[in-house]
């Protein structure tokens, strides 16, 4: 948008090289990175033990990135939180907080829309805007931490976009989240959610990274795959878990795979076969999600026997599997539902 440094997208070093060049000593920087990553400052005015002249100087040359909270729904029955934050450049974007007994946990959007196009998704509809830049990652978990007053130790990024298709925007965003003059959330406490981008993958492995990935499985043969996830005309699926193989060798962290389970579509018995032969010889855990239906696509969930019964077929075969706790059922509306009901108004 502007042609201003976006600063609350730069490491310590780049703000330090930064503040340099206004003949700032490197601990200004520090002072600064703290009051945007630490106190969650609102604006550059809040800082006060920077000096005016320095403080005009930042106005002048830097943007400074501001989520402004437009809607939120709070669930009576778990105290989930469902926000919809307003951009600078007037888009909207979806984050939700969940509240568990280990601790809060953020699941942000990395893009405004999608364009990997998977079928039973509600966030893909309208296409993809653009990729979220480092600082809108961040600021969605900065917000909801003001906003609730409480400190934030999981985050996911499982909401709108698919975070390897904005992928340096992520690296910095990691890199600033598990910053020790930051929020300082250990890597552990991070997962990122992919719909299996395979070169991003072995990308991401190379990394070595101590987060956990997600990888949305959603069917156990290519064709099914295709099906349900366009994504999949572009890599195999025999490619997709030699890569999750890969980035467990690489990483030593146990892949996640993400099964939405639909009625009549992939939930059957031979389904949960097949499954466990695929990924049997895998370090891993899969994580079954009753699909959430979307009035744009007649996908059905299948009932809770049929979950049940898929779920112990599965670890009856030795698999590792959880069925996800529906979160904020009440104020439903699967992923990118909030925005896009906003959005048509
Ligand atoms: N693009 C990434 C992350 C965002 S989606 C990815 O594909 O993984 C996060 C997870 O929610 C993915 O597993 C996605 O397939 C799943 N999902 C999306 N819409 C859903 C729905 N209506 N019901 C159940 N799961 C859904």
């Amino acid at each position: 948008m502007s042609e201003k440094t976006d600063i609350k997208s730069m490491n310590l070093a780049e703000v330090t090289a930064f503040v340099a060049n206004m003949g700032e000593k490197p601990f200004r920087a520090k002072q600064l990175y703290q009051w945007m990553h630490q106190k969650l400052s609102a604006s550059f005015d809040e800082m006060t033990n920077l000096s005016n002249a320095l403080r005009e100087k930042l106005k002048e040359t830097c943007s400074y990135t501001l989520l402004k909270q437009v809607d939120v729904q709070i669930s009576a029955q778990d105290g989930t939180r469902k926000y919809l934050f307003l951009l600078e450049d007037g888009n909207v974007i979806e984050s939700v907080l969940m509240r568990y007994k280990h601790g809060n946990s953020v699941c942000i959007s990395s893009q405004v829309g999608c364009r990997m196009g998977c079928r039973f998704c509600a966030s893909t509809l309208d296409g993809l805007v653009r990729g979220l830049r480092p600082s809108e990652m961040l600021e969605q978990i900065y917000r909801i931490e003001k906003d609730i007053g409480e400190r934030v130790s999981n985050v996911v990024v499982m909401g709108t976009g698919e975070p390897l298709d904005n992928y340096d925007n992520l690296l910095k965003f990691i890199e600033l989240l598990t910053d020790e003059n930051g929020l300082h959330i250990s890597q552990r406490n991070l997962t990122v959610s992919t719909c299996g981008i395979v070169p991003k993958i072995r990308e991401l492995a190379e990394e070595k990274l101590q987060m956990t990935l997600a990888l949305s499985l959603h069917a156990s043969s290519q064709e099914k795959r295709k099906e349900l996830m366009p994504v999949a005309n572009k890599y195999d699926l025999q490619e997709v878990l030699e890569a999750c193989r890969f980035y467990f060798e690489k990483t030593g962290r146990r892949i996640t795979f993400e099964y939405s389970l639909v009625a009549g579509v992939n939930d059957t018995n031979a389904d949960a076969l097949e499954l466990t032969k695929l990924i049997a010889d895998m370090n891993c855990h899969v994580n079954l999600i009753p699909v959430n239906p979307i009035k744009e696509r007649n996908f059905v969930q299948p009932d809770n026997t049929a979950v049940l019964a898929f779920k112990n077929k599965l670890e009856k075969n030795g698999i590792n599997v959880t069925i996800r706790r529906e979160m904020g059922r009440d104020i439903d509306g699967a992923c990118g539902q909030l925005r896009k009901r906003y959005m048509e108004r």
